[in-house]
C-alpha cells in the first residue's frame, strides 16, 4: 500500500521494480486476483480507450447539445496532409483526444481515466508515443498501470474533480498520469516519471473550471487537446533530465489548496468563466431555450426558471 510518491519511490528504491510493478502488486494483495486478471482488466480499458480514440477521426461525430463535433476529423485530416506546426506525434495525440471527447460528448463508451471531461488526455498522448516507438502491446498495458498509480495518488492526497479543484485537477491529473505512464513506457526511472508527473501537474496549476452550458465539451475537448502537448514535453523534459525542484506530492497538495481557493463559480457550476461569456452564454439559452440570468444562482427560481 502507498498514499504518495514518497512511499512509492521507497519502496521501489534497491529494486529493479516499476511503478507499474508496485501498482499491479498491490492490486493482487488488495483485490486478490492474479496479475493476468490483471493484464486481462487493462486490456478491457485499452479496448475502449482505442475505439473511443479512433471513432471519430474518419466520421463527424456531434454531441447531442450540438456544442462540439467534427473537429477530431479536422485534426485528423490535418494531421494527414503532413503540414503542421507541431510535431505530428502531438498533432496524432490530439486528435485522438478529440475524438474521445466527442464519444463522450455523444453519449458513447470511454474510459474515464481519471473523469469523463479528461479522458483524452492519457489515450491520446499515450498511443501516440507507443506507435511512434513500436511499444509492444504488454508496456502499453503496465504503462495503464503506471498512470493508475499516479492517479491513485491525487485521489488520496487532492482531488480529481472539477467541481472540487477546478480544471487543474482533472486535465492536470490527466497529464500527470499520461506523462509518468509515458515516461515509464519509454524506459525512464520512477523518480523521472514522478517528475514529469509533477511538472505537467505545474504547467496547468490554476486552471478554472468553466464548461460552457454547464456540459462537458466546451473548453474541454480542446483542453484535452492541449493536455496531449503537455504530457508529451513534460515526459520529454524529465527524460532529458530536467528534474522537478518541488517534489510531486508537494506539487499536488498545493493544487488542491488552490482548488479549494477557487470561487464556486470556477468549479463546473458554469457561473463563471467562460461559461458567462455573452457568447456561451448565448449557446446556453440556445441549448436550454431560457434566457436565464448569467448572475450566480438566487435560489428564487420562482422568479428565474432558468435552469427548469
Ligand atoms: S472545464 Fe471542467 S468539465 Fe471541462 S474538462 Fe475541465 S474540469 Fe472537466
Amino acid at each position: 500500500m502507498y498514499f504518495s510518491a514518497q512511499e512509492m519511490l521507497a519502496q521501489l528504491k534497491g529494486t529493479d521494480k516499476r511503478i507499474c510493478d508496485l501498482v499491479i502488486d498491490n492490486e493482487i494483495e488488495i483485490s486478490e486476483i492474479s496479475r493476468e486478471e490483471i493484464i486481462s482488466m487493462l486490456e478491457e480499458r485499452y479496448q475502449i480507450m482505442y475505439h473511443s480514440s479512433h471513432d471519430a477521426l474518419e466520421k463527424e461525430i456531434t454531441s447531442l447539445s450540438g456544442l462540439t463535433g467534427g473537429s477530431a476529423s479536422k485534426m485528423w485530416n490535418y494531421y494527414q496532409k503532413g503540414s503542421m506546426i507541431c510535431d505530428a506525434t502531438v498533432i496524432r495525440g490530439a486528435a485522438y483526444a478529440l475524438s474521445c471527447l466527442e464519444v463522450n460528448a455523444s453519449m458513447g463508451l470511454i474510459v474515464a481515466a481519471p473523469t469523463a471531461g479528461a479522458c483524452g488526455i492519457l489515450p491520446g498522448s499515450l498511443f501516440t508515443v507507443a506507435e511512434k516507438y513500436d511499444v509492444p502491446h504488454e508496456k502499453v498495458l503496465e504503462a495503464l498501470a503506471t498512470a493508475s498509480g499516479v492517479g491513485q495518488i491525487i485521489v488520496k492526497k487532492a482531488t480529481i474533480s472539477g467541481a472540487e479543484g477546478g480544471c487543474q485537477a482533472e486535465c492536470g491529473a490527466a497529464a500527470s498520469m499520461a506523462a509518468a505512464a509515458i515516461v515509464e513506457m519509454l524506459g525512464g526511472t520512477p523518480e523521472q516519471a514522478f517528475d514529469a508527473a509533477a511538472i505537467a501537474m505545474q504547467n496547468i496549476m490554476g486552471l478554472v473550471c468553466d464548461p460552457v452550458a454547464g456540459l462537458v465539451e466546451m473548453p474541454c475537448a480542446k483542453r484535452n487537446a492541449s493536455g496531449v502537448a503537455n504530457s508529451l514535453i513534460s515526459a520529454d523534459l524529465a527524460l532529458s533530465g530536467i528534474f522537478s525542484e518541488v517534489p510531486f506530492d508537494e506539487v499536488v497538495e498545493a493544487m488542491y489548496k488552490v482548488g479549494k481557493a477557487l470561487p464556486s463559480t470556477l468549479r463546473e457550476t458554469a457561473l463563471g468563466g467562460l461559461a458567462t461569456t455573452p457568447t456561451a452564454l448565448a449557446m446556453r439559452d440556445k441549448i436550454y431555450g431560457t434566457q436565464a440570468s448569467s448572475s450566480a444562482c438566487s435560489g428564487d427560481c420562482a422568479s428565474c426558471g432558468g435552469c427548469q
